[in-house]
């Protein structure tokens, strides 16, 4: 009958309901899924490329993405050990910008800083040997370690950096604005193994030669 046969409809009709329900449950389930997923890979990404720029962080200068001291104190000491053991020469040099507190204080920092910067371009080009290393050591001192490079070779690699620091031109708003650097070089082959400190001395000691007699020179011996 009318009443029976309606009845029925409103069974089908709740039933229908239900799968209709059911449907879009699964459908928002599965849609949640599919973004908690995105959001999973997209944070595991993130934390891998924080995870990357601390250890960059940890063994690099962040102004000239030049290897940093400590990290520079770490590769020295395994290379001077190196240098001991196979009887091999090791250079040192020190690079330092030649009256760099001047041009701070007549172009400010922000172009003191690009100098900075332009230095580390021009040391990271001129040094070609995979096992050579550039760092920035201070403020406006970098660092260069030879290994199996003896005092001839380093002097030529030095004046090539000498040179290219030469070449270097800053934009400042007024100007073109050039700059030197001197350089002390220092190589030999290790006889002791803890004489470390002495080849950075050495090499500091001719910074400083090179300084006294004029600047914008290197000093090897
Ligand atoms: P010299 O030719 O004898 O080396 O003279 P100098 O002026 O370069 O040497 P000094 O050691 O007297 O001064 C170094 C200056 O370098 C001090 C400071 O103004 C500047 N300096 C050090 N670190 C930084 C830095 O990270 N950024 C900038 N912009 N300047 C720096
Ligand atoms: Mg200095
Ligand atoms: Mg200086």
């Amino acid at each position: 009958g009318k009443n029976f046969g309606g009845f029925g409809d409103k069974i089908n009709e709740e039933k229908e309901k239900r799968l209709q329900a059911q449907e879009q449950a699964l459908e928002a389930q599965t849609e949640l899924n599919k973004n908690l997923d995105n959001m999973v890979r997209q944070r595991t990404e993130e934390l891998e490329l924080a995870n990357q720029k601390l250890k960059e962080l940890s063994f690099k200068d962040p102004l000239t993405g030049l290897y940093n001291r400590r990290y520079f104190d770490e590769l020295y000491d395994i290379e001077f050990k190196r240098a001991f053991r196979e009887k091999s020469d090791l250079c040192v040099a020190m690079v330092d910008i030649d009256h760099f507190k001047r041009l701070n204080d007549t172009y400010g920092h922000q172009v003191g800083d690009q100098c900075l910067t332009k230095v580390a371009s021009a040391l990271s080009a001129q040094l070609r040997r995979p096992p050579d290393i550039a760092a920035r050591f201070g403020g406006e001192e970098f660092i260069l370690l030879l290994p199996s490079t003896d005092l001839d070779g380093a002097a030529v690699v030095a004046e090539n950096v000498r040179k290219a620091i030469e070449m270097i031109l800053v934009d400042t708003e007024k100007e073109m604005v050039s700059f030197t650097a001197s350089v002390g070089v220092y190589s030999a082959v290790p006889t002791e193994r803890d004489e470390m400190q002495e080849f950075i001395k050495k090499a500091d000691e001719n910074l400083y030669k090179a300084k006294t007699e004029g600047r914008n020179r290197v000093v090897a011996n």
